[in-house]
């Protein structure tokens, strides 16, 4: 490691973050002892304010339907072989069922735009969830809706919503998406939902076609300057039916360095070790641990759903039952040295 790196490093410790080239650097310095050194950092930080808690969220697929044509998404509107479906609201309330007997704390409910899905059935379902399981929190993750539909949907009881930013170069926005979609109405939304009052998470792909480290620090910076509560990074993965079929995935050590980086931009942030991680590598999970995640995210979406809900090829954990789903976490968290908590898991001060 030069000493450039480690002046980097001690800036990113101070607490005040780097310029948006120093981040380019620090990507750019990438090697097995520099990612060391940052995973031990990110342990330390993460240990301060979380101890060894990783919180978990039951993740409920809830439609593939979208009205959108993302050039690296499976479930993209013009991915014609994709057999589409959507949970009906009973649907929906069984696997939080599920979830709440296996001690599960938060709902995700992720899909594609569906229109199908309209303010009056989410306020509905929201409310149902809510009473049911009071001491539960409901995360959104359903893409961009108008802020009156974010304001509705947070009145009904929603507590957080979860929407990548995907990359925060606007031309490389361009190049990931068709033009029907606006980095600009991306931005609005996040914004919006954070004035609104949600518990806000962003994230991006790591690897997608078009990027480069500077666009990478583009991320970082947006990152050090929003502090997200959640931040959902995971390594791009491509699909065979999509424009972007042919480009490789992203890496796993480029994605575990970023995630050390991110906990040490912003130390109370809940970051997950995504589903995408462990697709790429068999220990992809407990490599996000140690590298500075603290939030896993099991399917509970019915069997019979999970393998068309599939952003990308060779999607794992697709054929569990969701109890042998957390308990398959449970022991890989545990063999790291970390705990899986079912608590709500808000974002915490840092000490
Ligand atoms: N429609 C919602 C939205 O746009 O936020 C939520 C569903 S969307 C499919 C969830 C996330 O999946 C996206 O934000 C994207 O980062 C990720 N994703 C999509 N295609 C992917 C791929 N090929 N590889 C890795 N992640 C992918």
């Amino acid at each position: 490691m030069t000493g450039e790196t480690e002046r980097l490093i001690a800036g990113l410790l101070g607490g005040g973050g780097l310029a948006e080239e120093e981040y380019a650097r620090l990507i750019r310095a990438r090697d097995a002892e520099t990612a060391s050194v940052l995973a031990s950092k990110a342990d330390a930080v993460r240990r301060g304010i979380y101890g060894t808690d990783v919180y978990v969220r039951g993740l409920i697929e809830i439609s593939n339907c979208c009205k959108n044509d993302c050039f690296y998404c499976g479930i993209r509107r013009g991915n014609a072989s994709c057999d589409r479906y959507r949970l009906t609201p009973d649907e929906i309330l069984e696997c939080c069922e599920e979830g709440s007997s296996l001690g599960f704390r938060t709902f995700v409910l992720q899909g594609g735009e569906d229109g199908h899905f309209t303010d009056l059935l989410l306020c509905k379902l929201i409310d149902d969830i809510k009473s049911r399981y009071p001491d539960c929190a409901v995360t959104l993750s359903l893409g961009e809706r108008g802020r009156e539909s974010f304001r509705l949907l947070y009145d009904a009881g929603a507590d957080r919503y979860l929407l990548r930013h995907e990359t925060a170069d606007a031309a490389h926005y361009r190049y990931l998406h068709p033009a029907d979609t606006s980095y600009e109405n991306r931005m609005r939304c996040l914004y919006d939902l954070r004035e609104i009052g949600y518990q806000v998470g962003r994230g991006f792909m790591v690897g997608s076609p078009g990027g480069t480290p500077e666009t990478r620090a583009k991320d970082l910076k947006f990152i050090e300057e929003f502090k997200p509560d959640m931040c959902g990074i995971g390594p791009f993965i491509p699909h065979k039916d999509t424009p972007f079929g042919g480009f490789p995935p992203g890496s796993v050590e480029l994605t575990t360095y970023l995630l050390s980086i991110i906990r040490l931009i912003h130390p109370p942030v809940l970051l997950p070790a995504t589903t995408a991680l462990a697709t790429l590598d068999p220990r992809g999970r407990e490599k996000g641990i140690l590298a500075g995640a603290n939030v896993v995210m099991p399917n509970l979406s019915p069997l019979a759903v999970r393998k068309k809900y599939a952003l990308y090829d060779g999607k794992v954990c697709t054929g569990e039952e969701s109890a042998e789903c957390r308990d398959c976490l449970s022991a890989r968290i545990e063999s790291v040295g970390f705990h899986i908590v079912t608590a709500r898991g808000d974002v915490k001060k840092q000490k």
